[in-house]
């Protein structure tokens, strides 16, 4: 397995069949998703520890940490999604071997998590919910110690802040650009391409 696979791997999943904008329903790229996964991979962050992947959508994120020996929940507030991580799952066993050390717990990510060593999360950026990623970081620092998060790059420094004013640590960033849909944009703009960050953090006990 190398990087370059693993994203060519997670480009075969299946997508949103029919994205529910209110939830912000938008798939990471492939080759994001790969980047953040093999920088935890090689930070020894994934074989054998207990991941959550929090608003798991189609799961990529969780696929690709259960691909490099994750344990994973999936926690998702749309249980339309159960089936189509199942089903992702399935496909994923027909191009690499892993086990299916896995849970999917449909709820509201916000309301509480299982406690974990590590959380990956694509969560609603806030453009329909002001502030919804900072809702989801809020219920990730008290189940888990570390944590890949993306968000628009206009809110870094807003999350940045509030993070270090909450003893988080900032360890990494890892600049992206996203061809976002319309129906996230907050003005409706024509133009898609929209400056993403994950931001690597963790709160030291
Ligand atoms: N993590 C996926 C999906 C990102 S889109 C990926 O990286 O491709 C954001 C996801 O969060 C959607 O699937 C949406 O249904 C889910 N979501 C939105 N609000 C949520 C909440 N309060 N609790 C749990 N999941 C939520």
């Amino acid at each position: 397995m190398s990087r370059a696979t693993l994203a060519v791997i997670l480009s075969k999943l299946a997508l949103f069949p029919k994205p529910n904008t209110t939830l912000e329903q938008y798939p990471t790229p492939s080759e994001a998703a790969a980047t953040i996964l093999w920088d935890a991979h090689i930070k020894g962050l994934l074989a054998g520890k207990h991941v959550l992947d929090v608003g798991a959508g189609t799961g990529i994120l969780g696929i690709g940490a259960l691909i490099l020996g994750a344990k994973v929940t999936f926690i998702e507030i749309d249980e339309r999604l159960k089936e189509i991580i199942q089903e992702n799952i399935k496909r994923m066993h027909e191009e690499v071997e892993f086990n299916d050390d896995y849970e999917i717990i449909i709820q509201d990510a916000t309301k509480g998590l299982p406690p974990a060593d590590l959380a990956l999360t694509n969560p609603p950026f806030g453009t329909k919910e002001r502030h919804a990623d900072k809702a989801f970081l809020e219920a990730i620092f008290t189940a888990t110690p570390e944590c890949y998060s993306f968000h628009k790059t206009a809110t870094e420094h807003f999350l940045t802040d509030w993070l270090r004013r909450q003893g988080i640590t900032l360890i990494q960033t890892y600049p992206f650009t996203f061809n976002l849909p319309k129906t996230m944009m907050q003005h409706q703009k024509a133009a898609h391409h929209v400056a993403i960050t994950c931001l690597h953090t963790r709160k030291d006990l």
